[in-house]
């Protein structure tokens, strides 16, 4: 891991400033929604682009000829009990959604496992790697989907500065 003070919303608006040019053909609306509170954080750039280009490329995949990728940061209390009583820490979420087809509930589990992959030339790397990188950053990777509405992932990192 190496970490530096990351510019989290640089690091964002670059990957969908590029995804723009690469949408597959189909028409893609980008929709950005930074909270400007967010301060410079201690993390390691090269893995965090990686992890955002990974679901931001699932979801370029997931939406139809018209589709809406909605990326957006926020602030989060995460509170944890500690012997001393209770604790709260800050951490940052950051949420990739699409309005793509969403993902059938059984699929759910196996989403995060090496290999798993519903497409036909796909890997089913992407999500396994999104999953250490946020690991080893002593994060969250979380995912909500909707068959028929789409799909949120939501990336939680400490917000350590
Ligand atoms: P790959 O993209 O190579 O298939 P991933 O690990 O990135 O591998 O994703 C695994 C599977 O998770 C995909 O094949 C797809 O079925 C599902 N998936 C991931 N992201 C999305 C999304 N945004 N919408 C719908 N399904 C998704
Ligand atoms: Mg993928």
């Amino acid at each position: 891991l190496q970490l530096t003070k990351v510019n989290l919303h640089k690091v964002l608006g670059d990957i969908v400033t590029l995804r723009k040019r690469a949408t597959e053909g189909k028409s893609v609306t980008f929709q950005q929604q930074f909270d400007p509170s967010i301060p410079p954080m201690l993390a390691d750039e090269g893995l965090l682009t990686q992890l955002f280009l990974n679901l931001i490329k699932n979801a370029v995949e997931a939406v139809d000829e018209r589709g809406t990728i909605r990326v957006a940061s926020r602030v989060i209390s995460d509170y944890s009990m500690t012997q001393k009583g209770e604790r709260r820490s800050r951490m940052v979420a950051i949420d990739i959604c699409d309005d793509g087809p969403g993902i059938p509930k059984e699929q759910l589990e196996q989403l995060f496992t090496p290999f798993f992959t519903t497409k036909a030339k796909g890997t089913g790397l992407g999500l396994a790697i999104c999953q250490k990188i946020v690991t080893e950053h002593r994060g969250m990777l979380k995912v909500e989907s909707d068959p028929g509405t789409g799909t949120t992932f939501t990336v939680m990192l400490p917000l350590i500065q």
